[in-house]
């Protein structure tokens, strides 16, 4: 068995920015399945404690004259026990974990996610009366890499994975910052924390970790070329024979049509009729026209490049012209806010524009909708596409990381072998994209077809079993190449 101490910043349901909470609440609850001891650090985060319920002091203790206090809570419905880790009130802010109300990082970030980093090895070795021991620490992205680094400099450390569930956040903050944060001089290498004369918090991960994993295999592979690596490619390459892509499995607790306690009636591939009934209902909550025959596009996500909101913007001129309505919740870049709202006022009935962050309405939606759009730049692993199959709602995905390794296109051969479940284009392009929502269209209209393709994207196993258990064949590896 082993004893995993899994690092991370974010966790659902106790507080979350993106798809590094969801497999934060999930991974640690399928290891522990598989018989596994896990227990998350996460940074003391007001909102976070709050939802973690009943909490209560497990150790105070001392870094360079800093005072740290752990407190102990649980992950809600599970036996995982959470840390929650607080040093000079660095957390006690309400708010997104990494930027204030302007948008823009805090900018104590680089102190604070140092010594959440120093506290984390602390407890790591043992030093803070716990009388614990992991035997693996797995850290996961920029927020938790100066971990493996730090770890590095210890005899007996215990193994270390390091997981990249997005390169395109790498805090890197000015060389000032690592003389201020007190780091070990070594450390300022080019094969340590130095990138082009900054300190990078995620090359501590990177660099040190006994292994390296992504969350898509396909994204493992494209983060060692020039395209997809971010300036990291080259330090990817080199320490490819320590690289590897697991997939992300879905809470499928949370995420299942047949209990879905938002929807307005739930369904499962045998009773899809009833996903009608959630159609209708989406139309009336979003004040769409009621019409029982036009197809709903929908999207939910953060608003930024990397999912392509850009090329939706540029896409409806042309989907106005289709019978389809088209729904979209999500926040992030305020031009691409701006010009969505500008959209949907113009067209009341056949667009919906949900500024925000609403978990209630991306569950009707992943049941309301017929087709679901992630025209994405890049995506490690991306989870609405998973979602969305298993609602029944047929993904239009671009060909890259996740969405390439979860989306099966629907082309002659995978529908002569039954396991068509989506739409796959390409190019990042509007001419691309609005080729394959009209092929998607053309399929619509054969009702039998889509429905195969709905019934087998529902009855796909999406399950954290499978990951979970190539996580433990993982830390294995880790522990081995600790040794050597
Ligand atoms: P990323 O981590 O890049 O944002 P993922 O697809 O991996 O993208 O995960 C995003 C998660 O956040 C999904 O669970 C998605 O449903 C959820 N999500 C994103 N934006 C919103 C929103 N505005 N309202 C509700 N849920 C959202």
């Amino acid at each position: 068995m082993e004893k995993i101490l899994f690092v991370t910043s974010e966790v659902h349901p106790l507080i979350k920015t993106g798809g590094l909470a969801d497999v934060s609440g999930s991974l640690p609850r399928a290891l522990e399945a598989i018989g596994q001891e896990v227990s998350i650090v996460l940074p003391a985060y007001p909102e976070a404690l709050e939802s973690a319920g009943d909490c209560h002091l497990r150790s105070t203790f001392h870094m360079h004259g800093t005072e740290v206090t752990l407190i102990e809570g649980r992950l809600p419905e599970s036996s995982v026990a959470v840390w929650f880790l607080d040093c000079r009130g660095l957390f006690n802010r309400s708010g997104n974990p990494y930027v204030g109300e302007d948008g823009r990082p805090w900018p104590d970030n680089a102190e604070r996610f140092a010594l959440f980093g120093r506290a984390v090895v602390e407890v790591a070795m043992n030093r803070v009366g716990l009388s614990w021991q992991p035997t693996i620490v797995h850290c996961n992205d920029w927020p938790s890499g100066l971990v493996p680094a730090l770890l590095s400099l210890e005899s007996q450390r215990p193994a270390t994975v390091f997981t990249i569930h997005n390169l395109a956040y790498q805090g890197v903050f000015p060389f000032s910052a690592f003389a201020r944060l007190g780091l070990p001089s070594r450390l300022w290498a080019l094969d340590a924390l130095e990138f082009h004369d900054q300190v990078s918090f995620i090359k501590g991960g990177l660099v040190f970790a006994d292994r390296i994993n992504t969350v898509s295999p396909t994204y493992a592979r494209e983060i060692q070329t020039v395209e997809f690596g971010c300036g990291l490619e080259g330090l990817l390459h080199h320490r490819r024979e320590r690289l590897s892509g697991i997939l992300n499995g879905i809470d499928e607790n949370q995420w299942n049509p047949a209990e879905d306690h938002y929807l307005e009636k739930t369904y499962t591939h045998k009773t899809l009729d009833r996903k009608k009934a959630n159609r209708t209902a989406l139309q009336a909550q979003l004040n769409l026209a009621a019409d029982p025959d036009v197809f709903i596009v929908s999207l939910i996500g953060r608003l930024v490049i990397q999912k392509g909101i850009d090329l939706v913007l540029d896409l409806l001129p042309e989907l106005v012209r289709l019978p389809l309505q088209f729904v979209l919740l999500g926040s992030g870049e305020s031009r691409f806010e701006q010009s969505l709202t500008y959209w949907a006022r113009r067209y009341p009935e056949r667009i919906a524009v949900t500024i925000g962050y609403d978990e209630a309405l991306s569950h009707r939606i992943e049941a309301g909708s017929d087709m679901f759009l992630m025209p994405s730049r890049f995506e490690p692993c991306g989870l609405n596409q998973m979602y969305s199959q298993r609602y029944g709602t047929v993904p239009i995905v671009r060909k890259v990381g996740g969405l390439a390794d979860t989306v099966v296109d629907a082309i002659p051969s995978s529908f002569a072998q039954g396991g068509a479940t989506g739409i796959v284009f390409d190019e990042a392009s509007t001419g691309a994209l609005l080729e394959a929502v009209k092929r998607a269209w053309l399929l619509f209209a054969d009702r039998p077809q889509w429905e195969r393709i709905q019934r087998c994207g529902m009855q796909k196993d999406f399950s954290w079993k499978l990951s979970a258990e190539q996580y433990l064949r993982l830390y294995e590896q880790a522990q081995s190449d600790n040794r050597s």
